[in-house]
């Protein structure tokens, strides 16, 4: 009996997840940071380029099949994670940075919205706390990685530690005696290397996502904060002084990827001008990750398989 319910899931399992990775696959050349390449944040999409090709109505065709494939992906996605589970080998750790408005918070919402809370936490990280300052910058986050099984999701992450203070390197606090320049950002670069290298080779699959949008993008939405009283408590006045160092941000994130996007761990530049794209393609990319792991579920021996049939038996005779 279990071996047919198992037969059955995985049958249901492929027929819904025929569509997954089609999307991402075909656009993975476009939006993956190649690994010892020099990139540049301008040659990257934050509209989707196809897009601008497609006739109106070809358009909302093709929207309306990118939200059913999000569907789909968020259906296997909660399937994959109830196999990442019961295999209790890999966690995957789900990193999400972008300028503000770029789009983080709805991304978690919209993607994992199928997946089981218990084995899925969401970490957004702030300003550091003092005490977090007391200890190394990587220190906050060790605390937060995902366990076995379970998948975690940073909103904004270790990759502040070289946007946010190289563009304001003032607020770096609390450090020993030296320069901060070019040799303190390298170096800060290779640990965050070696941190991922550590867990990649841990069992932990970490997946990062940058949400590339255009500075037009972000002035339209920080205005429609503006205009909703509903939306006003997303908007922060540092929102609009940051704005005004958006090309420091730009080259520190074109520096930080570069330096960080390894074979092994490689980053995912994100055209997130369309909230739709930016989502199917994020869901597409994790559940196709998931999938290629080949997990199974925990093997059962034939001599277990036949207490657990009488003890079955003995239930229905109770
Ligand atoms: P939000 O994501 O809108 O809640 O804002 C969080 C704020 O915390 C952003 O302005 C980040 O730049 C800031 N932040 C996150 N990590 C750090 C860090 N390590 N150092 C300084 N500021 C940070
Ligand atoms: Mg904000």
């Amino acid at each position: 009996m279990l071996r047919e319910n198992n037969h059955e899931h995985k049958v249901n399992q492929t027929r819904r997840e025929g569509r997954i990775g089609l999307i991402a696959n075909k656009y993975l050349k476009r939006i993956r940071a190649a690994p010892g390449k020099k990139i540049r944040l301008d040659d990257f999409s934050t509209d989707w380029a196809q897009e601008r090709d497609l006739k109106d109505a070809e358009k909302e065709a093709f929207k309306e099949k990118a939200l059913k494939i999000l569907d789909e992906n968020r259906a296997a996605l909660a399937s994959a994670q109830e196999l990442l589970w019961a295999s209790n080998v890999y966690s995957i750790l789900i990193i999400l940075q972008g300028m503000d408005t770029a789009g983080k918070d709805g991304t978690i919402k919209h993607v994992l919205s199928g997946v089981n809370p218990q084995g899925c936490k969401v970490h957004s990280f702030k300003v550091p706390t003092e005490e977090e300052l007391d200890h190394t910058f990587l220190w906050r986050f060790w605390r937060a990685l995902p366990n076995r099984g379970e998948i975690g999701i940073f909103n904004r992450s270790y990759y502040e530690d070289v946007l946010v203070v190289k563009v304001h390197p003032e607020r770096l606090r609390n450090l020993p005696p030296g320069k901060i320049g070019k040799k303190f950002w390298n170096a800060r670069y290779e640990d965050i290397n070696s941190f991922e290298q550590h867990l990649f080779r841990n069992g932990t699959i970490i997946l990062k996502f940058f949400l590339h949008i255009s500075r037009e993008e972000q002035k339209k939405r920080l205005l429609d904060r503006l205009k909703d009283d509903e939306k006003y408590w997303k908007f922060s006045l540092t929102d609009i002084s940051e704005r005004q160092f958006w090309n420091d941000y730009q080259a520190a994130y074109e520096d930080a990827i570069n330096a960080t996007s390894t074979d092994l761990v490689p980053w995912y530049v994100i055209p997130a001008d369309h909230k739709w794209v930016a989502r199917t393609l994020i869901a597409d990319i994790i559940t196709t990750k998931i999938r290629s792991l080949d997990l199974q579920y925990p093997q059962i021996t034939d001599e277990i398989l036949a207490k657990y049939r009488e003890a079955g038996r003995q239930l229905e005779e109770d």
